[in-house]
């Protein structure tokens, strides 16, 4: 399941006057972010022409235009803001003048595969691997976790984690160096959520619907204690994910997820739904309000446009989701079916390439991670067509699930992205 932290709108006017200077206009950053430092880009100067930087702003990162407001732009340069009123600048890109004369990229993650072994397609490529959430003693915490009456518990870090540990062994067995963003069910970050009140108190002042005061001390404890855990499993944790992938320099990172429509608010009585359906998402359409007013927010995203990643993770993503598609035989999302999306909350999602299950979506790990980040999210854990083969386990061979004799779902999932991945470097 994917996270959007930065949608729930809370109305604490209190934690406002708690908290009145981190309300600041200008230099915004998102709770627990570090400050950019935009030097690092200049490593990217004259590497792109302004041709084809507009266009990725606009068909890939801000397709409603939303970056515009935040940059100027000529044929030599383009300078991006902190504020709207483009007073406070950030940074700025020098362009090349032609495709012919671009400078080269400070680092080029490997998109083919360069091995002469053919038992051993993959040698010399780096795959990351990030099996989400962290489960564990921490499941029911992140809200991961249902169990249906003498059903085993359905925790979607161990899920993730299973289909990771099949996909490695499959992906070593083609000879690619495996790197793992998380193992086990322990958290990556070394902050725990009594760490985070501080970081609470400054992240709920953050939002800007805060119109209804609240005057009880209890009430106000258990939002801060509540955003303190938020911050600790959505936040945190892949932030210190990203600094173990990001220093080993994959050549492509998988986020592996299953995906979930509403069950409600008992995790012991789950609503089940009766479909599932596929999701994929490439890096892309950020929000203006949401994301786009803090500076790191910006400083990510010109990263990742400019390590020029975009052509590669739609093409990745198409493969990969395309592959899921063919072997789980579930449908693809549409739009207004996505679980915990509407339109109205979120116009920044929208469907990319001829592959019905890939969207852009700006996630938190597939904009920390840097070089190609292919985010998969596998079939639903509380629809009957999935989630009776969801508690059967992994098992070789087939067993019989709802009358019909079906491979381990996790089994097909990991073949489904192995084969993906082949094709991407170019293999099959
Ligand atoms: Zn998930």
């Amino acid at each position: 399941m994917v996270f959007r932290p930065f949608l729930r709108h809370f109305r604490v006017a209190a934690l406002g006057l708690l908290m009145p200077a981190v309300l600041a206009s200008g230099g915004q950053l998102s709770p627990l972010a570090p400050k950019p430092d935009w030097t690092a880009l200049d490593a990217y100067q004259k590497t792109i022409t302004r041709q084809e930087f507009t266009r990725l702003i606009n068909d890939v990162y801000t397709p409603d235009g939303a970056f515009w407001d935040f940059a100027k732009i000529d044929d030599t340069k383009m300078t991006v803001y902190s504020d709207m009123a483009k007073t406070e600048p950030l940074f700025t890109l020098q362009f090349a003048a032609s495709e012919a004369t671009e400078a080269p990229l400070p680092y080029a993650y490997k998109t083919k595969a360069i091995s002469t072994d053919p038992d051993k397609p993959l040698k010399g490529i780096k795959i990351a691997l990030d099996p989400g959430h962290i489960g564990g003693d921490w499941a029911q915490l992140e809200a991961r976790y249902f169990k249906m009456g003498n059903d085993p518990s359905v925790e979607e870090a161990k899920l993730n984690m299973i289909t990771c540990e099949l996909l490695a062994e499959r992906l070593k067995a083609d000879g690619a160096d495996i790197i793992w963003a998380k193992r086990g069910y322990e958290p990556v970050t070394h902050l725990r959520p009594d760490d985070l009140h501080r970081e609470a108190i400054a992240s709920l002042a953050l939002h800007p619907d805060t119109t209804k005061r609240i005057s009880d001390e209890v009430a106000i404890q258990g939002m801060i204690n509540n955003e303190a855990a938020l911050l600790f499993y959505r936040v945190a944790e892949i932030r210190a994910r990203a600094d173990v992938v990001n220093k080993q320099h994959p050549d492509l990172t998988i986020c592996v997820h299953y995906n979930a429509d509403d069950w409600g608010d008992d995790p012991t009585h789950p609503v089940l739904t009766e479909h599932s359906r596929l999701i994929i998402f490439v890096n892309g359409c950020y929000e203006k309000k949401a994301e786009l007013t803090y500076d790191d927010y910006k400083y990510d995203l010109l990263r990742k446009l400019l390590d020029r990643t975009a052509v590669h993770e739609e093409r990745g993503c198409a493969l990969v989701g395309q592959e899921m598609l063919d072997t789980l035989k579930y449908p693809a999302e549409t739009y207004p079916s996505i679980p915990g999306i509407h339109l109205k909350d979120s116009p920044s999602i929208h469907h990319v390439t001829d592959v019905p299950s890939v969207y852009a979506r700006d996630l938190m790990a597939n904009r920390l991670y840097h070089g190609p980040v292919i985010y998969c999210e596998g079939p639903y854990m509380n629809a009957r067509d999935g989630y009776y083969r969801i508690i059967a386990g992994d098992y070789l061979g087939t067993r019989t699930i709802q009358g019909e004799d079906v491979p381990s779902i996790y089994r097909q999932y990991a073949d489904s992205v192995e084969q993906g991945v082949l094709k991407y470097f170019g293999v099959k």
